[in-house]
């Protein structure tokens, strides 16, 4: 099992992220500096023993342009992103607290719910929230065991995805169509039931070689965020 290639997470891609019941504060200071609403924002969050590296937001920044760009290939339509495209966090805890901190009772969820809940108390986020989606990645995961997802306007991602954005994880591919899989999660969409040839069966792998099938497309564009895809972006 390579880390950068889990079968683990391959598999555990086929759930959406399972609902998160938090209050959230909304700080004066934080709204002031949000990017406008109706948008994707994109966070890193690094934690404390995990040196600043350029990469990350440079690489997070590319596969969400990819993604961006792959949307309105297959839709017309899509997302806008902000300048910058990612909002480096810096957090309060190092990367071993994010991997061992327990937070609900499936420890694949550890990382990145410890990551989303610091990203909303920081942020004064919700989840969902109709501002904006968003997208985290953190740079921790405890090594078959961590992982990510997407669903409810959130896409929550561990290390190896970090890594990969940073072009530290082999073929781009694998990163562009795991993020244009989870994104399609974010916007409402479910899992396909078979390899379908569309992102969001297990054809992501084959990323640039699938495609939303009508349904899919519909159910983006009439779901709970399709207001947030223009020709605009
Ligand atoms: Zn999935």
């Amino acid at each position: 099992m390579s880390s950068h290639f889990p079968r683990r997470t391959a598999l555990r891609l086929a759930g959406t992220v399972p609902a998160v019941a938090l209050g959230s504060v909304a700080f004066a200071d934080a709204a002031q500096a949000a990017p406008p609403t109706g948008t994707v924002r994109v966070y890193w969050l690094r934690p404390t023993d995990v040196p600043y590296d350029q990469r990350y937001p440079d690489g997070i920044t590319a596969v969400m342009r990819e993604s961006q760009r792959y949307y309105r290939q297959e839709l017309g339509v899509t997302f806008t992103l902000n300048d910058p495209v990612v909002e480096v966090v810096a957090g309060d805890h190092d990367a071993s607290w994010y991997e061992n901190t327990p937070n609900g009772g499936d420890r694949y969820w550890w990382v990145v719910f410890n990551m989303q809940q610091e990203l909303m108390a920081k942020l004064g986020l919700n989840a969902p929230d109709r501002r904006w989606i968003n997208v985290g990645e953190i740079s921790a995961e405890k090594e078959g065991v961590s992982g990510g997802g997407g669903g409810g306007g959130w896409v929550i991602l561990s290390g190896h995805d970090a890594d990969g954005a940073a072009g530290l994880g082999g073929d781009m591919n694998r990163w562009y169509g795991g993020m244009v899989h989870e994104l399609g999660h974010a916007l409402g969409l479910p899992d396909s039931t078979y390899t379908d040839g569309t992102p969001m069966s297990a054809s992501f792998y084959s990323y640039p070689n699938c495609h939303f099938n009508d349904q899919q497309k519909n159910g983006i564009l009439n779901g709970p965020y399709g207001d947030f895809l223009s020709s605009t972006p």
